[in-house]
């Protein structure tokens, strides 16, 4: 007798590479130690990647957004320094926030298709320890 297969349940997050975190939701800051690893997979130096695509503020560098609102470092191909891009863009949607607050979490699921549709909120905050992100660390 045929048994029914079960169902494969998605991870509760997998990027699925729409680039809709980079267009613009929030300030995008890189610390002084992030800025050289990044200029030198855009071929610049620091002081040029800083020229053309970041402001100093805060004791730190804010990516210059593009005229469309979107990170300004986003290419045709997806972010421009993907190997070394700012703990921000590395840590989402592993915020504290979105870890601690249900609520931050279902807005978060609706502005990120990588977020399974059907986790709960428990379970996501499961899955993210087990990648070594939890509500206090930054
Ligand atoms: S919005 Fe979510 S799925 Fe889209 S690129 Fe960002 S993390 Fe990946
Ligand atoms: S640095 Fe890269 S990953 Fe971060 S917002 Fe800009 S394009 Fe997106």
């Amino acid at each position: 007798m045929n048994q029914p297969s079960a169902k494969k349940r998605r991870a509760p997050f997998e990027c699925q590479r729409c680039n809709v975190c980079c267009q613009g939701r929030g300030g995008i800051f890189l610390e002084n130690q992030e800025i050289a690893p990044a200029a030198a997979l855009m071929d610049l130096s620091p002081e040029e990647f800083i020229g053309r695509h970041c402001r100093a503020r805060d004791g730190r560098y804010e990516v210059l957004a593009g005229a469309d609102g979107a990170c300004g470092l986003m290419g045709p191909q997806g972010c421009r320094i993907h190997q070394a891009k700012p703990a921000i863009c590395r840590r989402w949607p592993f915020f504290p926030s979105i870890l601690a607050n249900p609520s931050a979490f279902e807005d978060a699921r609706q502005a990120c298709p990588g977020i399974d549709p059907e986790v709960s909120h428990q379970d996501f905050v499961a899955y993210a320890r087990e990648q070594g992100f939890n509500e206090e660390t930054e």
